[in-house]
Parts: C-alpha cells; sequence; structure tokens
C-alpha cells in the first residue's frame, strides 16, 4: 500500500546517524536542497493495514518463542567502516578475489558500481537495517545509555543493526537482550524510518518484557525506565530515536500507539550532532 504513495524529493538532507559504526564524517556530503521544517504529510491508511498488522502480530508472537536470548550472536562491531557518498559506497577491493576495482556503469544499468577488474564481478550495495524495541514497562520506556561511540554516553532505545539468518523481530529481541539485558515479547510494528541518503532503514517494534529484569550490557553503560515526561531528549543519541519517541508520546496522549513511516531528513547544513535538526517527511500513519 505504501509504494502506491509518490515520493517527492525524498532526499532533501543529510543524516549521519549510525549506531555502532565509527564513521567518517568528513567523507559525506549534503544535498543542499531547501527542506521545510515541518513538512509532515499524515495520511491515514485504511483497514487493510490493520488486518496485515493482526496477522503480524501472531506471526512475530510465534518468532519471539524461538528466541534463545541464553546466547545471543553478536553483531555489534563486525561491520566494516566505509566512506559513504550519499548513496553508494567506496568499495576498492573486490570481496570475492581481492582484486581491485573500477568504478563504472554496467551496460544496462544505471547507477555507477564498483566492479572487480580481475574476475568482473559486481559489488552491488544494499541499505542497511537496522531493528529495535520501544519497551514498554508500567507506562515507562526502557532506554540505554551508550557506552560506545558514537553518541557516548547518550540515550537510546535498543536497536542495532540485523543479522543475515533472523527476521526483523528476531533482531530486535536480540538487540535488546545485549544492549539491555532484557527479554522481550514483540508487540507490533510501530515505527518504520527510512534514511536513504545513507542507506539505512530502521523498524521499531512496540515490545514488552517478558521477566522484570534487565541491566545493562557491555554497550551500555546505564538502562533505566523512564516516564513519558522524563524521558531525556535533551540528551538522545540520534534523530531515529527522537522520531520515535516524539510519535509514540504523541499517540499515547490521544490514545494507543499506531503504526508509522516515514523519511527522515536532517536539515542542509546542520551537524550530525544536532539531532533536533530532521524534518520528517513524507508520514504515514494507520
Ligand atoms: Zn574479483
Amino acid at each position: 500500500m505504501l509504494r502506491s504513495i509518490q515520493f517527492l524529493g525524498s532526499s532533501s538532507g543529510f543524516l549521519f546517524h549510525r549506531l555502532k559504526l565509527h564513521g567518517n564524517q568528513s567523507g559525506l556530503s549534503f544535498i543542499s536542497i531547501s527542506a521545510a521544517p515541518s513538512s509532515r504529510t499524515p495520511l491515514i491508511i485504511t483497514s487493510n493495514t490493520g488486518r496485515c498488522f493482526r496477522q503480524f502480530r501472531a506471526s512475530s508472537i510465534r518468532s519471539e518463542s524461538n528466541l534463545d536470548g541464553t546466547s545471543p550472536s553478536s553483531s555489534s562491531t563486525s561491520s566494516p567502516t566505509f566512506r559513504s557518498t550519499g548513496s553508494t559506497r567506496k568499495i576498492n577491493f573486490c570481496q570475492l578475489c581481492g582484486g581491485s576495482t573500477k568504478h563504472e556503469i554496467p551496460d544496462g544499468e544505471e547507477k555507477e558500481r564498483a566492479i572487480c577488474t580481475l574476475c568482473g564481478r559486481i559489488a552491488y550495495e544494499n541499505p542497511k537495517m537496522v531493528v529495535g524495541c520501544l519497551i514498554e514497562h508500567d507506562n515507562k520506556i526502557l532506554l540505554c545509555k551508550r557506552k560506545i561511540q558514537p553518541s557516548y554516553g547518550l540515550w537510546t532505545l535498543p536497536a542495532g543493526y540485523m543479522e543475515i539468518g533472523e527476521s526483523a523481530t528476531e533482531g530486535a529481541m536480540r538487540e535488546t537482550w545485549e544492549e539491555a539485558g532484557a527479554k522481550v515479547q514483540v508487540l507490533s510494528p510501530f515505527a518504520h524510518l527510512d534514511i536513504p541518503l545513507i542507506g539505512q532503514t530502521y523498524i521499531i517494534f512496540l515490545a514488552k518484557m517478558t521477566t522484570q529484569h534487565f541491566s545493562p550490557g557491555p554497550e551500555s553503560s546505564e538502562c533505566r525506565l523512564f516516564a513519558l515526561d522524563d524521558i531525556p531528549f535533551d540528551s538522545l543519541s540520534f534523530s531515529s530515536m527522537l522520531v520515535t519517541l516524539n510519535l509514540y508520546i504523541e499517540d499515547i496522549k490521544v490514545g494507543k500507539p499506531k503504526f508509522h513511516y516515514g523519511i527522515i531528513n536532517k536539515r542542509p547544513g546542520t551537524s550530525p550532532s544536532e539531532i533536533h535538526a530532521y524534518t520528517l517527511d513524507h508520514h504515514l500513519r494507520t
């Protein structure tokens, strides 16, 4: 259903935004077009989506039951550092044979790719998926204070890169276990947020703890439940977390959580650390 919406000017900004990689800001560039400070375009999605969500919830609970929280795999630091040009990353060597690459537009294609000069392999790149949980407990939200860069010392929802071989829900639960020491049950999807310029997509699930226990993992210095009025909005780690928590609070004020889709675009000329300097474009909600 979302594909039927026409997107206009979706790459109108920049956001340096990586949960677990140590980024190199110098290689990133802005696309300088003006973005309205508030350009949300709410759109109500009909009941078809609601039926889909109910089916999804059943599926999520089933996959949650397969979680082995006692032996979580780690995705925390294994990804290589890369230089983003906004739409592609600079790949200098072939992952298959180690040969050097050339950067050309292959026959029949439209985008420049890294092509191995030895074996001819084309290195196709696709966005990374970041998955996480918004955990509700006694009308409070569980946040983790980061013990790693970037955004050291700032608060985040437990989230991280999805691994090959796991579902989005499994990844969200694994990250929650790794960062917050909490075992959770996924309840429903809450937010799908795209950051196209850096090739990231966030999926945040609503979840609840299946035990009362939580404690900081190796990447967190502290985990704490925050009442909605006490959420540390001035010391959040990333714009995606700010967007997610704002949407959640807005929903709670008027009823119950909905499902949101949106594109996060940082305002041109702002620093990556200025997490409030964004627009949420093409915001759709159920
Ligand atoms: Zn090769």
